[in-house]
């Protein structure tokens, strides 16, 4: 038994990874389709036929509704300008609360702000780091309005009981689908299950324009509102005859000709991407089964996992080793990952601490002086943004261990690597417990 890199012994892999890329000749072709025609973009902000963009912008969005099972889908330029939208159309204002996870990247708890709403945090559930039906339960009061729930790391929320409370507390349920497209919850399409879905199209996603969204919902009503906000609503509502004018204020989020071409084509790859990912995860999970150190997710039946990250837990009961020294063991046996060499081995300790750990959070510091929406007068309730307000998710951050040395074209023989890695680091730890002992002496 060799010892462990970390320990001076030699790696289990030096030769990088293969780097993540999905774009082909299929995009290139339909970005120069888009070149020879001169028009990158078609939106017009105003009530005329070219409000809704052009014809890329509008073939992307009726194939993202008929992939997904949505009546509407709508571009937009990133899964955070979705957010806002969402947030907006769902009327949310001043004096409003949403009910938003602490687990995730911060727009999905700051998208209320934007419409001078405060985000209420709810726990999560420590089996698959989603809201817990629970926690937002206990942190529903008569301001609540929304609810923001996110499918974090390609694992479906548990929607069924969500959306109980959504309909006796009369709130507009938000799905942060980010992560997970083309995922499942008990055989339905995440995106659909609550009134409206969000996704994104970053580069760091499953398929990607570089930067873009989508917003999916099937109330047309809704619909409206969202293509208003992405398209300068206050100038086209007189002529258009909206009769609601509650957060008609619009922006700028229109996706442009480009990348909805190229997004068509990502679309139609997407569920063969997810499908490899599913079979690589379970090709790892396979060896790395018996680990007792390490508890693999689970996913619930009917669902399906999308794996926007392979996110394990470290079993602190079944080692002293500490789950940071036992990820820096994994990460000394394996190389880079080609293209993403900057960001060192692509396994890590936790994700991010809890959302409203963030200044802006802990001062309640966001528009102007004043303090709103944190003090607005408008708003009767009152935060106390602190450690050990959402325990769940605190502690969950300080066991998870998360890679993503499972997406395509990772062969078996890479899987095997990965796999032989983490069996290493469990077969020595006896003395990677010498050395933290040690280190600390
Ligand atoms: C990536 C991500 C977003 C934001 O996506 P952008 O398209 O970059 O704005 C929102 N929520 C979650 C959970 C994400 O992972």
């Amino acid at each position: 038994m060799s010892e462990l890199a970390l320990l001076g012994g030699p790696k289990v892999r030096t030769k990088p990874f293969p780097a993540y890329r999905t774009i082909g000749e299929e995009e290139k072709a339909a970005v120069n389709r888009v070149m020879d025609s001169g028009v990158l973009s078609r939106y017009l902000g105003a009530h005329h036929e070219d409000f809704m963009g052009g014809p890329e912008v509008r073939s992307f969005e009726a194939e993202w509704a008929a992939a997904t099972g949505a009546r509407h889908a709508l571009a937009v330029n990133s899964a955070s300008s979705g957010l806002h939208c969402a947030i907006g159309a769902a009327g949310v204002g001043p004096g409003d609360e949403v009910i938003v996870t602490p687990y995730s990247i911060t727009v999905s708890a700051t998208a209320p702000i934007v419409f001078n709403a405060v985000p209420v945090f709810a726990d999560i559930d420590p089996e698959t780091w989603c809201l817990s039906p629970q926690s937002i339960r206990e942190r529903i009061t008569p301001r609540t309005r929304a609810i923001i729930v996110v499918h974090i790391f390609g694992q479906a929320a548990d929607m069924d009981p969500i959306m109980d409370l959504a309909r006796q507390h009369n709130l507009v349920v938000i799905e942060d689908c980010a992560q997970a497209p083309f995922g499942m919850y008990k055989g339905r399409p995440v995106g659909t299950l609550g009134h409206m879905g969000v996704f994104s199209l970053n580069y760091h996603k499953h398929i990607h324009t570089g930067e873009g969204g989508v917003v999916t919902t099937n109330d047309p009503v809704l619909a409206e509102k969202i293509s208003l906000i992405r398209n300068h609503a206050e100038a086209v509502v007189a002529a258009k005859g909206v009769g609601d004018l509650t957060n008609m204020l619009g922006f700028n989020f229109r996706m442009g000709e480009i990348e909805a071409a190229i997004g068509r084509c990502q679309l139609a790859k997407g569920a063969t991407l997810v499908d490899e990912r599913r079979r690589n995860v379970q090709h790892l999970e396979k060896r790395l089964g018996g680990v007792p150190e390490l508890i693999l997710p689970q996913e619930r039946t009917g669902d399906k996992h999308v794996y926007y990250t392979h996110t394990l837990r470290h079993d602190p009961a079944k080692t002293e080793v500490g789950r940071d020294l036992y990820v820096e063991a994994i990460k000394a046996e394996l190389p880079l990952t080609e293209g993403r060499e900057g960001e060192g081995v692509l396994v890590r300790a936790g994700y991010v601490k809890p959302i409203y750990l963030q200044p802006m959070f802990l001062t309640q510091t966001a528009y102007g002086r004043a303090q709103c929406p944190f003090r607005c007068p408008h708003y009767d309730g009152k935060q106390d943004y602190r450690a050990g307000l959402c325990p769940d998710a605190e502690a969950a951050n300080a066991s998870i261990m998360i890679h993503e040395l499972m997406r395509p074209p990772m062969t078996d023989a890479d899987l095997n690597d990965v796999a032989n890695a983490f069996l290493k680091v469990h077969d020595n730890l006896g003395s990677l417990l010498d050395f933290s002992l040690r280190r600390a002496a």
